[in-house]
């Protein structure tokens, strides 16, 4: 778990539109509903994103991290062949998508001494200004225990469908940047080692971070993580609202009252949410138990834990909730094209 500093904050300075719209939601809760600060989308990237987007195009790839865990051990853990693998298959994904793409590496700590050199994975669009980049994310690696299919090859999955699906150069004044995350089930390295391996300018450039992690639990709930107010570190930065008002809105569009939760350390997020970047996040829900009244909302099984299989050999593509991982999809499809081509959004 990192442990989290108020006081490490940096001055929020770049993508004043954003923290301004979730200033304006705040004081909207008060008093009148405030309107969507990013309008609803209907351009033809949006409408093309959202309806190409899929959960059987996301299964695909799940589909391929399973069999690269069977071949090796069972399991696609950082470091190790697995993970290797994995890192192989993202980048070659999109790479032959037209991606710009490197693997930038950082160093592991053993858990028995020594040090290991350990890949990321970031790809981005070829359009958009670089000085404007919304940011999506999820971590590759799965426990020792198991090949992680739902922790987190669905995430993954589901943002090489999107990816696939909107290509390397839509017609979009910002970059979207999406980064797949090594050793986040040992502390969340990876992504801790590419937030500060950036340097002010280039962090400031990053409007928005939005985080996949579990989001087809067989039991699955719908969970949208940030942006609770009042704003506040578990919360996220100014302007982490906006991003939970868009996924919200877009899991409603297809058809899911989502409940908003607050950050609680546990995912890729924390780097950004610490580096005062505006974040988001989605979740199918873990090993906690759905509650009666959200088994009336979202179906599924009062009383259970929403994976059963978390952080065990049985999470297997089997187990994954094909529906919860096609309205995810969609929502994040949804979000992506809705900020990357977002006007609000200021010049620098
Ligand atoms: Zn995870």
């Amino acid at each position: 778990m990192p442990s989290r500093s108020s006081d490490a904050r940096r001055r929020y300075v770049g993508w004043s539109g954003i923290a301004a719209a979730a200033a304006a939601v705040v004081v909207g809760c008060t008093s009148t509903p405030a309107p969507p600060p990013v309008a609803a989308g209907r351009s033809p990237l949006y409408s093309q994103l959202v309806q190409e987007v899929s959960g059987a195009g996301a299964l695909t790839h799940a589909e391929a991290l399973q069999q690269i865990g069977d071949r090796n051990g069972g399991n696609r853990a950082t470091p190790g062949p697995g993970y290797d693998a994995s890192v192989d298959y993202v980048a070659g994904v999109l790479r032959d998508a037209g991606f710009d793409v490197s693997t930038p590496s950082f160093v592991l700590r053993q858990r028995r001494g020594g040090e290991t050199v350990v890949r990321n994975v970031i790809a981005q669009t070829r359009t958009g200004s670089a000085e404007h980049v919304i940011m999506a994310g999820a971590h590759l690696d799965s426990v020792p225990e198991g090949p992680g299919i739902n922790d987190n090859a669905s995430g993954v999955a589901t943002l090489l469908e999107v990816a696939t699906r909107m290509g390397s150069s839509p017609p979009i004044p910002n970059v979207v940047r999406f980064g797949f995350w090594g050793a986040e089930e040992r502390n969340l390295n990876g992504s801790k080692a590419y937030v500060e391996s950036l340097s002010d300018s280039r962090r400031e450039a990053i409007g928005l971070y939005l985080n996949l992690d579990m989001v087809a639990s067989p039991n699955a709930g719908y969970f949208v993580q940030g942006g609770a107010d009042p704003p506040g570190s578990r919360s996220g930065p100014p302007g982490s609202a906006t991003v939970g008002r868009v996924l919200v809105d877009e899991l409603a569009a297809n058809g899911i009252v989502a409940d908003l939760v607050k950050f609680d350390g546990e995912s890729d997020y924390a780097a950004f949410v610490d580096a005062d970047i505006p974040s988001g996040g989605v979740l199918a829900g873990d090993a906690n138990k759905k509650t009666p009244e959200q088994a009336d909302r979202w179906g599924g099984r009062a009383g259970e834990v929403f994976d059963a299989c978390y952080h065990s050999a049985c999470d297997r593509i089997e187990t994954l909730d094909r529906t919860a991982l096609d309205k995810f999809s969609n929502a994040v499809a949804g979000t992506i094209a809705r900020f990357a081509e977002s006007a609000e959004v200021p010049a620098r």
